[in-house]
């Protein structure tokens, strides 16, 4: 895949993230839950081409109670899962006990700020009550594994209103609809029939009658999980969201358990991974048993990956040191995206690091060097300004070039034209180009400093804006029209 498909997918997973983000902060906020991550990375859109094949986990878990819920975000609000006849990948399948939560929720991309609303709730228990309800969609072929989608149905107006009456013997619900009323009769055909109580209002696209029971999610609290039991299950399922679950709670009580789990051989290496990075948090042996795992000779590149994923997320020195040395590394059996993912940690990780991520922005490997310079803070500390001016000093047009970049991204316009008075010739003009990239008003301002030439050299650039075939609608259309002119 290319870097255009990637963003692409990018944009079709955020989808995915603002649902699972809303769906967090309704059951801590309104339900008193406290959520993790359950499937790393649930909450993120970046897309890697090494693939980690997780274990089938919903996304996220209460680490007061210990349930999951697997959040689910559309453009359309239903409640809809992919169904298959493989083993393993029916709707049920995939870590959900019969008291977990689906949740749903109406996405609206096209909002700003993005809009997630009309959740809904039901546990795998009611969709498997209600499944003489439900409706296959299209399978597709069975050398794709006879995959398919299945649906409960549910009524949802496109409007606002209130329940006046509803019928549970002839499954029949009466609401307002403006100044009249509206019947909706489509229920009977269900094998059981919930609605809204009587007197509730409803906003539009909520949905007001249902093929399923709705679930309760309120939090029964802490001490209703027994993690530290289901740490000693023989069951993989049970035993990796208590191992994950551990960092939250304390580890102090449960050290000697998780060292077990992560010295024994015979467990399953995400198991093993995941008790060191528990640890790692409060153990710096912990941290050097990821930094091996992403280093090794012995690691497969998925092993790497979530190696250094693990690592991202402590907020420890020694971590830091890992990523970097990870990220900096020249030893041909870790993949450049490995390293690009330790650099990506340095950006955006627990613990942000600036200054070393600064030295992986010229690395030779364009993949490391790219995911560098995309998570540089905004804010540049001194140390890291003071060495992108330099750059702009010396003749090295590769460094030039992206401290041109860094400081036009962040407008930094008088940095930009000062060093333009001492830069060498090659320097200047990509220094002028970075400048055709910055807002006209931030630079104007700054015109008079400049020589004759580099004024003419921005203001050509400028004339971009008033090109209409370089606008941001527009540019690259006419490359994409001609490549569809074929035709014999
Ligand atoms: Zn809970």
């Amino acid at each position: 895949m290319g870097f255009k498909e990637d963003a692409d997918f990018a944009r079709f997973l955020s989808m995915g993230v603002y649902a699972a983000d809303a769906i967090t902060q309704d059951l801590e906020q309104n339900h008193g839950h406290r959520i993790i991550e359950l499937e790393r990375y649930a909450k993120a859109n970046k897309v890697w081409q090494t693939k980690v094949k997780r274990m089938r986990l919903p996304d996220l878990m209460c680490v007061s109670c210990g349930r999951r819920f697997e959040s689910k975000g559309k453009t359309r609000l239903e409640v809809k899962l992919s169904d298959s006849t493989l083993p393993g990948r029916a709707w049920r399948d995939g870590g959900m006990r019969l008291d977990d939560v689906f949740a749903f929720a109406r996405v609206d991309m096209k909002a700003n700020p993005v809009r997630v609303s009309n959740l809904v709730y039901v546990t795998r228990q009611s969709l498997e009550d209600a499944l003489g309800s439900s409706k296959e969609g299209n399978r597709k072929s069975v050398s794709e594994g006879s995959e398919m989608d299945r649906r409960w149905p549910m009524w949802t107006p496109e409007y606002a209103g209130e329940v006046v009456a509803v019928d549970n013997v002839l499954k029949k619900v009466r609401v307002t609809k403006g100044t009249s009323t509206y019947l909706y009769g489509s229920g009977s055909r269900w094998d059981t029939f919930h609605t809204l109580a009587v007197g509730t209002a409803f906003e539009a696209g909520q949905p007001v009658a249902f093929s399923f029971r709705m679930a309760e999610v309120a939090c029964p609290g802490d001490g209703s999980w027994n993690w530290q039991k289901d740490l000693l299950s023989t069951d993989e399922d049970i035993r990796f969201p208590a191992v994950k679950a551990a960092r939250f709670l304390g580890v102090e009580t449960v050290e000697d358990i998780l060292l077990s789990i992560a010295g024994d051989e015979a467990n399953d290496w995400r198991l093993r991974l995941e008790a060191h990075a528990s640890l790692a948090p409060t153990r710096p042996a912990s941290v050097a048993a990821l930094r091996v795992l992403a280093e090794g000779t012995d690691s497969t590149d998925e092993v790497r990956m979530e190696a250094v994923f693990s690592l991202s997320e402590i907020d420890t020195e020694e971590a830091v040191e890992a990523l970097y040395s990870v990220a900096s590394s020249t030893e041909p059996a870790i993949p450049e995206e490995v390293r690009a993912a330790a650099a990506w940690g340095l950006g955006i990780g627990a613990r942000k690091a600036p200054a070393k991520l600064i030295r992986l922005v010229n690395d030779p490997s364009v993949l490391v060097s790219t995911h560098a310079v995309a998570v540089m803070p905004s804010e540049l500390p001194q140390e890291c300004l003071e060495e992108l001016l330099d750059w702009l000093r010396a003749d090295d047009l590769h460094r030039a070039a992206t401290a041109a970049h860094l400081l036009a991204e962040r407008d930094l316009v008088a940095e930009l034209v000062s060093a333009l008075q001492t830069a060498p010739e090659g320097v200047r003009r990509l220094i002028v180009l970075a400048l055709g990239d910055t807002s006209r008003e931030a630079v104007s301002g700054l015109l008079s400093q400049l020589d004759v030439q580099s004024r003419a050299g921005i203001a050509t650039l400028w004339a971009k804006k008033d090109d209409w075939l370089r606008q941001p609608d527009t540019d690259g259309i006419l490359d994409a029209l001609k490549l569809q002119t074929l035709r014999r």
